[in-house]
């Protein structure tokens, strides 16, 4: 029976990779991607040549059974998102359901590492003793729900969100009497930054400086 291996990747910086998870990369039979363009950058990077495979959110599900077939046959399966932890706001979950439910014996492994909502919650400087992570909020159905949440939870809430919606969710927890909220922005790349306040504070600073205004952001509101 195979291994399925679950590799963590970096979120941004090449290095922030573990020496377990490039050998994992370099003795595994086959990988599968969320999307191999990505993660051929990092395989050059660290001069591994592999066989490759495409398994994404929208054909996790289907490309399970494939993945399950090498399994039975003993092959070496490793699952890698497009950055970060596999299953965390990433494709990786259902294809570890599947593996579990229908081959109970195939081994499956964690080869943890970075992910963008540990490193921010890492330099935040928020207590992190408990915490609720929401992801990215519901774009509609469902939203209104998700914000109430956010605003009435007596705990930090960690959210995920994209350059194009960061505005309009700052304009969202506005409204909502949020006391404060951190920003991780870029983490691990040339212009990450951190900027903290209140919801006010925060967009004053983007509207002051709007090319900041791109490339990834998590979201930590405080309660
Ligand atoms: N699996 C990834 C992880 O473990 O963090 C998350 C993938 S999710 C599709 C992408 C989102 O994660 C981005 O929209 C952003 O909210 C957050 N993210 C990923 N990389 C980041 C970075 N370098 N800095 C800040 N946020 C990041």
């Amino acid at each position: 029976m195979g291994t399925l291996s679950v590799v963590a990747t970096p979120i941004g910086n090449l290095e922030d990779i573990t020496l377990r998870a490039l050998r994992t990369l370099k003795e595994c039979d086959v990988i599968y991607a969320e999307d191999t363009r990505v993660i051929s950058k990092l395989l050059a990077r660290y001069e591994i040549q592999k066989p490759l495979q495409r398994l994404d959110a929208a054909t996790e599900a289907a490309k399970a059974g494939e993945v399950i077939e090498r399994l039975q046959a003993g092959e070496h399966v490793a699952y890698v998102s497009d950055a970060g932890t596999p299953g965390i706001s990433d494709p990786g979950t259902r294809l570890v359901a599947v593996v579990r439910e229908q081959l109970p014996e195939a081994v499956i492994e964690a080869i943890p590492g970075a992910s963008a909502l540990t490193a921010a919650l890492s330099i935040a400087g928020i207590d992190t003793s408990a915490f609720t992570f929401l992801g990215f909020l519901p774009h509609k159905k469902g939203r209104q729900t998700a914000l109430k949440e956010v605003a009435e939870s007596t705990i930090p809430v960690v959210l995920y969100e994209s350059p194009h919606r960061i505005e309009k969710l700052l304009q969202e927890l506005q409204t909502l009497t949020i006391a404060r909220v951190v920003i991780a922005r870029e983490l691990t790349k040339v212009h990450e930054e951190i900027i903290s306040g209140t919801v006010a504070e925060v967009q004053a600073h983007f509207a002051a400086h709007p090319d900041t205004i791109r490339g990834e952001f998590v979201v930590l509101v405080e309660p």
